[in-house]
């Protein structure tokens, strides 16, 4: 089938959405292409913590920050290895890309708080679980949009089509037919990372010994496509060799679920000897090297009741910690020696680990150099958690500028292409701060469909 539209959008998670909504207000007609069986991406499964500097909400919690500062931590985060520009849109547009959500009907939590690896408390937390709340308000937008966005799930793009130097269409398999799409504007490439994609983790991966093993906390789309039709179509591709990490997969599926972590100021981790090993306030790729070379390279989350004054409280999916505990997959004690016991570390060597913490709260620092604090691990029932390592992110991809056009190798802009979200390298340099994501796809997703949508 043959179909003509002003700006065709390829994948329907956050960026794909947010481009093909911005571009709709654009004036532009969107076909939004998605290859599985629903909208949301990771982006409808990722805890969806989105950092901006929003002074006046951070003052109400005694919060003090500023732009400079959420540049700052995200270069110097990511080694100075991503583009400054970029770096700059992020940041200065984090805030208005959440009151443009809230514009289309989102709503945040009234609250501030740190996520893991991401340096300081300015993550936004949506009202909904996970972050289904920003595929439902794009998908509600399309709905109510009288065909101006138009989403096909169950339809893979499969190539960009090329007249000249131009990106002019894009070919796609659907469930029952073929189609040729023209894109009389533009293509905005929206696919995602590589997280699932074993060979072309192993193909790019220089950073880490060895990853081919690794789960990873992705869904199963994520296996790169839109980096491989875009470098064969003569995009440059930057930053392929950072992936990152995370130590806090769960030992069966890899996935984010099951992590009883509440805030990352009050749990610390531990090995199978009952020792801890590093700064739980540092950046995921330094928690993850350290994880990868413990016994087994596996961990045990350990936290108090300060976190859970109930057991009753969720985590980001929705999960209690008494569901749980029930579940066998989180393990609840009223003492530290008990907790020790069933989870089969040395009772002694974790006691001294907590008491080690503690004494790092009085403190301000500790001896792995961590200055994150809020309580102390002294209230039971203490929980236990079991974590491994697992791939979350892949920071490189299509280089973009800062109107989110692809480049290619000359430093040329390919015309009619666009790019945004995980699918694009430049912005995190070697390591994604957590939090950032949520921004990044949401600030760039949208620039790229304002962008598509006047065909610049
Ligand atoms: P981001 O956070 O960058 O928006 P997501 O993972 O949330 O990334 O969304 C990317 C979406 O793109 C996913 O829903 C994925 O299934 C979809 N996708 C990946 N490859 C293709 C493809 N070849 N054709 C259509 N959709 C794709």
């Amino acid at each position: 089938e043959e179909l003509t539209t002003d700006v065709v959008v390829i994948g329907a998670g956050g960026a794909g959405l947010a481009a093909a909504t911005s571009a709709n207000q654009n004036g532009a007609k969107v076909i939004v292409l998605e290859k599985m069986g629903k909208a949301g991406g990771n982006t409808a499964i990722s805890g969806a913590a989105f950092n901006a500097v929003d002074t006046e909400l951070q003052k109400e919690f005694g919060i003090e920050d500023s732009i400079d500062k959420h540049f700052q931590q995200t270069y110097e985060g990511g080694d100075k290895l991503a583009d400054p520009e970029l770096v700059e849109i992020l940041v200065n547009n984090a805030l208005p890309a959440i009151k443009w959500l809230e514009s289309l009907g989102m709503e945040f939590e009234h609250k501030i708080f740190t996520v893991l690896g991401g340096m300081w408390p300015r993550a936004h937390d949506p009202e909904k679980v996970l972050g289904t709340g920003f595929i439902d308000t794009h998908m509600e937008y399309a709905e109510k949009s009288n065909g101006g966005v138009e989403v096909k799930i169950n339809t893979n793009a499969t190539e960009l089509i090329k007249e000249g130097d131009r990106i002019v269409g894009v070919k796609a398999e659907g469930e029952d037919t073929d189609y040729v799409i023209k894109a009389t504007k533009g293509v905005v490439i929206a696919t995602g990372g590589f997280s699932q994609n074993k060979e072309m983790r192993d193909k790019y991966n220089k950073q880490w010994e060895d990853i081919s093993n690794l789960m990873s906390t992705n869904h199963p789309g994520a296996t790169g496509d839109g980096i491989i039709m875009a470098e064969k179509a003569g995009a440059n591709l930057v930053g392929m060799e950072w992936i990152q990490l995370l130590p806090m997969g769960d030992p069966e599926t890899g996935s984010l679920s099951g992590n009883i972590e509440q805030g990352v100021e009050d749990r610390i981790f531990i090995n199978l000897d009952g020792n801890r090993f590093v700064d739980e306030g540092a950046r995921r790729d330094v928690m993850t090297k350290a994880l990868l070379e413990q016994k087994d390279q596996t961990m045990w989350t350990i936290l108090d009741s300060h976190s859970y004054p109930t057991g009753d409280e969720e985590n980001h999916f929705g999960e209690t910690a008494n569901e749980l505990v029930k579940a066998g997959r989180a393990f609840k004690a009223d003492t530290l020696e008990e907790l020790a016991e069933m989870i089969g570390v040395d009772a002694d060597s974790l006691v001294k680990a907590v008491e080690g913490f503690n004494k790092g709260v009085d403190e301000g620092k500790d001896e792995f150099g961590r200055t994150l604090f809020k309580d102390k691990i002294d209230k039971g029932p203490y929980y236990a958690g079991k974590r491994v390592p697992t791939v979350h992110h892949t920071m490189g991809g299509i280089q973009i500028n800062t109107k989110a056009q692809a480049i290619n190798a000359e430093g040329n802009v390919i015309p009619g292409l666009y790019a945004a979200g995980e699918v694009t390298g430049g912005i995190h340099g070697s390591n994604r701060l957590g939090g950032n994501a949520l921004a990044d796809i949401n600030v760039f997703g949208k620039i790229a469909g304002e962008s598509a949508a006047k065909g610049l």
